[in-house]
């Protein structure tokens, strides 16, 4: 393997599909989050928006662009974003994730929850990406124990990407008031302080969080991908956070490690 330097690892809180093509200051967050990291040589990103029964990557050479919502403007549904997969990821990532069983499955493009962050962060389309995806059969301690696993991809030049949202309540949000929920805003606080802790045993068990927890993780995919990107934290290794902003009940809080 390279001797690339050991990579951070991202936690972007992606929110509308529409901040893949609207202008404004989370977008530009992403783009500077990823001038500020070492050009990695391949992306392996873990979206809220590829949800499976086993665990799957994508391992086809040219994924297409998934455009996985509706109702939104057809400037949303032109978007392509044209990187290349990276089969040979596919397969080392099939490998550290040994005695799982991972899925490759060469047919899967890139869903929103990829490109919509990795657009802005890397216009040219010009490096690989892989998508895992979440196996749902998992409890999040299983999620957790799974991507420390992948730890070893850090010193090979792959940037890892958790793209998802702290906070997530589509149910709560009343999209003509972004003015952000108290218990929105409590919980994403209660998250940034155990990450701040590296107390990462209340945040996998999140359940004894309380009713905060209840209605701002909700299905809890948006949250699983902060699993990821926080098993991959070493002991010493600082946090930052960015985009530090919830928005109705939404959060779009981005954490980097390392
Ligand atoms: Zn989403």
């Amino acid at each position: 393997m390279t001797s690339a330097a050991r990579m951070p690892v991202l936690f972007l809180g992606h929110g509308s599909p529409m901040n893949a093509i609207e202008d404004n200051a989370w977008r530009r967050g992403w783009a500077e989050a990823a001038s500020a990291v070492p050009r990695p040589q391949t992306i392996l990103c873990i979206s809220a928006h590829w949800e499976t029964r086993g665990v799957g990557v994508t391992a086809g050479a040219s994924p297409e662009t998934i455009h996985d919502f509706g109702g939104f403007p057809q400037a949303l549904f032109d978007v392509r974003y044209s990187a290349p997969g990276s089969p040979r990821l596919a397969q080392r990532v099939r490998e550290l994730l040994s005695p799982t069983q991972v899925h490759l499955v060469p047919d899967r493009g890139l869903d929103h929850g990829a490109w919509a962050v990795l657009g802005p962060m890397y216009p040219e389309a010009d490096i690989a990406v892989v998508q895992l995806s979440l196996d749902r059969t998992l409890d999040p301690a299983g999620h957790y124990a799974l991507a420390k696993r992948l730890e070893p991809l850090r010193d090979e030049g792959v940037l890892i990407v958790g793209s998802g949202d702290i906070v997530h309540n589509l149910a709560a949000v009343d999209f003509r008031n972004p003015a952000p929920l108290d218990w929105a805003v409590r919980f994403n606080e209660a998250v940034k302080q155990r990450i701040l802790a590296h107390d990462h045993r209340e945040l996998i068990h999140y359940q004894a969080l309380g009713a905060d927890a209840e209605a701002s993780i909700n299905s809890a995919e948006h949250y699983l991908p902060l699993l990821y990107v926080l098993a991959l934290q070493g002991p010493d290794e600082p946090v930052d956070f960015f985009n530090d902003d919830v928005v109705a009940a939404i959060s779009m809080t981005s954490v980097r490690v390392g």
